[in-house]
This record gives C-alpha cells, sequence and structure tokens, in this order.
C-alpha cells in the first residue's frame, strides 16, 4: 500500500500552477521505522517516507482509513517541501493543508491527540547510528555530530558520520 502510493502520480495544482508528481519521481523511498508515537514521518533532506511499525500493525484493521491517511499525510509534506521549498512548504500551513487535500488527505496532523501521543517538539535531531532522539523546539541549521557515537566510534572526535538528521515532528 504504502509503496503504491509512493509511486502514484497526482495532480496538484498550487499558486505556480499545476503539476503531476509521484513522490517516486522526487527521488523518495519508503521505509517502515520503530517509532511508538508517530504514525508517519517526512524527511525531507534524505527524501524518506517512514511509517512506523508497531503502530501499522495495531492499526491494521484500519488500513484503508488510518494508515493511507498517514502516508498520504506524508506525500503532502514531500509534494508541499518540492513546490514551495523547505521554508514555506514545511509544517501544516494552507500550503500543506491544500495539497494534502487534493492528494485525498484528510489535512489533519499527523496525529490524532485522542489516539496517538503527541511528541513534545517541533523538530528532532536524529542519530542514524544509535537512533538517539533530541527534540528540538527551533530548527537549527548548524550541523551537530552524535556525542555518543562519536565518542564510541570516534574517540571523541567530531565525524561526519554521526551526523544528526534534523526531522520536523508535525
Ligand atoms: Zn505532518
Ligand atoms: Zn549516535
Amino acid at each position: 500500500m504504502a509503496i503504491e502510493l509512493l509511486n502514484k502520480e497526482f495532480t496538484i495544482t498550487t499558486y505556480y500552477g499545476t503539476n503531476t508528481m509521484s513522490a517516486m519521481d522526487l527521488g523518495y523511498y519508503f521505509e517502515f521505522d520503530n517509532a511508538k508515537r508517530m504514525f508517519g514521518r517526512c524527511f525531507y533532506i534524505e527524501k524518506k517516507i517512514t511509517l512506523s511499525k508497531p503502530l501499522c500493525s495495531e492499526n491494521l484493521d484500519k488500513i484503508e482509513t488510518r494508515i493511507t491517511n498517514t502516508m498520504l499525510h506524508e506525500l503532502a509534506h514531500a509534494f508541499c517541501v518540492k513546490i514551495y521549498g523547505i521554508n514555506l512548504g514545511s509544517g501544516h500551513g494552507a500550503n500543506w493543508k491544500s495539497i494534502a487535500k487534493q492528494i485525498g488527505c484528510d489535512g489533519e496532523r499527523c496525529y490524532d491527540g485522542n489516539e496517538v501521543n503527541k511528541p513534545k517538539s517541533k523538530y528532532m535531531l536524529v542519530c542514524e547510528t544509535c537512533k538517539k532522539e533530541t527534540p528540538k523546539y527551533k530548527k537549527t541549521k548548524r550541523e551537530s555530530a552524535c556525542a555518543i557515537c562519536c565518542r564510541t566510534h570516534n574517540n571523541g572526535k567530531y565525524s561526519d558520520k554521526y551526523k544528526l538528521k534534523l526531522v520536523v515532528n508535525y
């Protein structure tokens, strides 16, 4: 289902005109992750869309609604960032909402407060090696590496290999 939607071409009309695109065309790939609270995530820089394996398996009965909607939600983020750029296109503003509705998503935020717990911070720095997540309340441009991994694998010296990835939570 997720892969099908990743490949699917959507026609989106915005201020800039009408575009037909699929997330696949934009270079995105799909992966399950083990997130416990975030149903889906869209990584703009790495061009990756993830769905939570534990949350999906708990909601298999709602595959046509809940899971599909989450996937569409994340696709809307990918298209929105493509069309408006990362500064104007990220988040759940009017630009995103309009795209989300055009592709068949309900246009609601990533989570439903009653069903899935809400993460506290808007951004998160994630280490891909040890999976440690550090909440960030503001977007940061400064690059940093995972201190734990640098200490464990690199004698405490900075290494690009353990660079932290900025993730937008909602
Ligand atoms: Zn979102
Ligand atoms: Zn690490």
